[in-house]
């Protein structure tokens, strides 16, 4: 092509473009419904203004116990930590489709390997594991390890900081739909951050999680968010949660 044609083609391209568009722009400005006004945190780890702080540091008035009654765990310097075979907690709310922020530490103290450093988890809705591990150098399964959905599905990347150092999750959860008859209506799914990077991406879920055999679905509604006891001290601090 000459330069002159060139030119011609340069100048025509806009043009064509907007004739393209008819009508007039308001037609496609939608003003209701007017989101919600949130005042965010001062950092993102702040709860922002619509959040249910679950956890602040002193207050377990929100959890129980997994078998019911008081809370086993301890809470100390603005964090609850696992009391060994004590067993896990639960929130006495229940929740469905969520936003959460929670933040762990596994013990500066390194022992075991494995499954066995570190080793805690975040039930959502009770039934699915986001896996709680001390993955810094310490290799496990790559679908148990930190970040993980316990057995379902390998984290995109290994976000662990070291042992003893505090580290996030931030958690997009949609609940699983059941129909009447029990059966499936569609799969929860959720998207993580671990330390504010993604490791997984708007992930489909199998079933509950299982330590044996293959995940499967059993019909449930809202239910409470659990943290498990496996036996190390792993400690929570800065939980909060914005139901969808
Ligand atoms: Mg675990």
């Amino acid at each position: 092509m000459k330069h002159k044609q060139l030119l011609a083609v340069a100048l025509l391209a806009p043009a064509l473009h907007v004739c393209a568009q008819q009508g007039k722009p308001e037609e496609t400005e939608v003003w209701t419904p007017v989101p919600a006004v949130v005042t965010p945190g001062s950092t993102a780890a702040n709860a922002p203004s619509d959040a249910i702080v679950l956890f602040d540091g002193k207050d377990l008035s929100k959890w129980e116990s997994e078998k019911g009654g008081a809370v086993p765990w301890t809470v100390a310097d603005g964090a609850m930590t696992v009391s060994p075979r004590k067993g896990g907690i639960k929130t006495k709310d229940s929740f469905e489709d969520f936003q959460l922020h929670i933040e762990f530490r596994t013990p500066s103290v390194v022992k075991g390997e494995g499954q066995g450093r570190g080793n805690s988890g975040i039930f959502l809705q009770s039934f699915y594991e986001l896996q709680v591990l001390d993955n810094y150098n310490n290799k496990t399964y790559s679908n148990g390890q930190a970040g993980s959905l316990y057995k379902q599905s390998i984290p995109l990347v290994n976000a662990c900081r070291k042992p003893g150092e505090w580290q996030s999750y931030d958690v997009i959860w949609t609940a699983p739909r059941f129909n009447a008859d029990g059966s499936l209506k569609s799969p929860a799914r959720a998207t993580v951050l671990h330390n504010g990077v993604l490791v997984q991406n708007n992930t489909e879920l199998l079933g509950k999680t299982l330590y044996i055999g293959k995940p499967f679905y059993e019909k449930h509604g809202a239910m409470p968010l659990t943290l498990q006891d496996h036996g190390d001290l792993v400690s929570y601090r800065n939980i909060w949660i914005r139901k969808l």
